[in-house]
């Protein structure tokens, strides 16, 4: 008898033990489930959207044609955007500005680091573009330019000789390091200065120019240089100066 109760005693402990972890596990599952849920309810996501140009397609005629900007802002512009809000689905920059989203690639992180640096890239190209009259820098600028430069013209030739050089797809850059300084760069692809764990210069990008094939060749050809020089044509200065007074 008493080994039946011993038995039965023991039986109910094991089911006891048992049934202890298991309740705990229980609570723990709904314990995590009570933490995930707010998070669910704010799952970061990010619906970046196409900026429309402030200039009709036409306006950078003839030092950039009409169907090239057509093609370049509507679909090469748009296919970014809409791979980059793909790529950010479930990531861990979801939800981030997209400066920040720049910022943080790696080099694992193919899709955003693409469209992400395609995004950026362009919206900030569109904006340091104007019809009307070639215009130059002033001010604050123009000072900065000198003095790390030496002249206007020096600059002009160090940024097209980056933008010319550059081997196959990529951007010229003007950007202001970390000390304040302008230097000018080139990378390859979507990169850009931002990207500091990949870029040889880090910074902040004041000007670009791209240099994708997909940029002038409908109007160029292979003439690049060509394309190089009508940039200085539609260069915003007051945009530049506007984005080099942010920094
Ligand atoms: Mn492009």
């Amino acid at each position: 008898m008493k080994k039946r109760t011993f038995l039965r005693t023991g039986t109910i402990l094991t089911v006891g033990t048992l049934v202890a972890p298991l309740s705990s596990c229980g609570d723990t599952a709904m314990d995590s489930k009570k933490e995930k849920a707010p998070e669910k309810a704010t799952a970061a996501t990010s619906n970046f959207t196409l900026p429309k140009l402030s200039y009709d397609v036409k306006a950078l005629e003839p030092n950039i044609d009409a169907q090239t900007m057509e093609i370049h802002h509507g679909k090469h512009h748009a296919g970014y955007v809409r791979k980059l809000n793909k790529a950010l689905e479930g990531h861990t920059l979801a939800g981030k500005d997209l400066k920040t989203i720049v910022q943080s690639v790696t080099d694992a992180d193919t899709g955003v680091r693409n469209n992400g640096g395609g995004h950026f890239n362009h919206s900030l190209f569109w904006n340091v573009m104007k019809p009307g009259e070639a215009s130059l820098p002033t001010g604050k600028l123009a000072d900065a330019i000198k003095a790390t430069f030496g002249s206007y013209d020096t600059f002009k030739e160090q940024f097209s000789k980056a933008a010319a050089s550059r081997f196959g797809s990529g951007w010229a850059w003007l950007s202001v390091d970390k000390a304040g300084k302008l230097f000018v760069s080139s990378t390859p692809n979507q990169d850009n200065p931002l990207m500091g764990k990949l870029v040889e210069q880090s910074g902040t990008p004041i000007l670009g120019l791209d240099v994708w094939e997909h940029a002038y060749y409908l109007n160029y050809q292979n003439k690049r240089t060509d394309y190089i020089n009508n940039f200085f044509n539609v260069i915003n200065w007051e945009a530049v100066a506007k984005n080099y007074d942010a920094v």
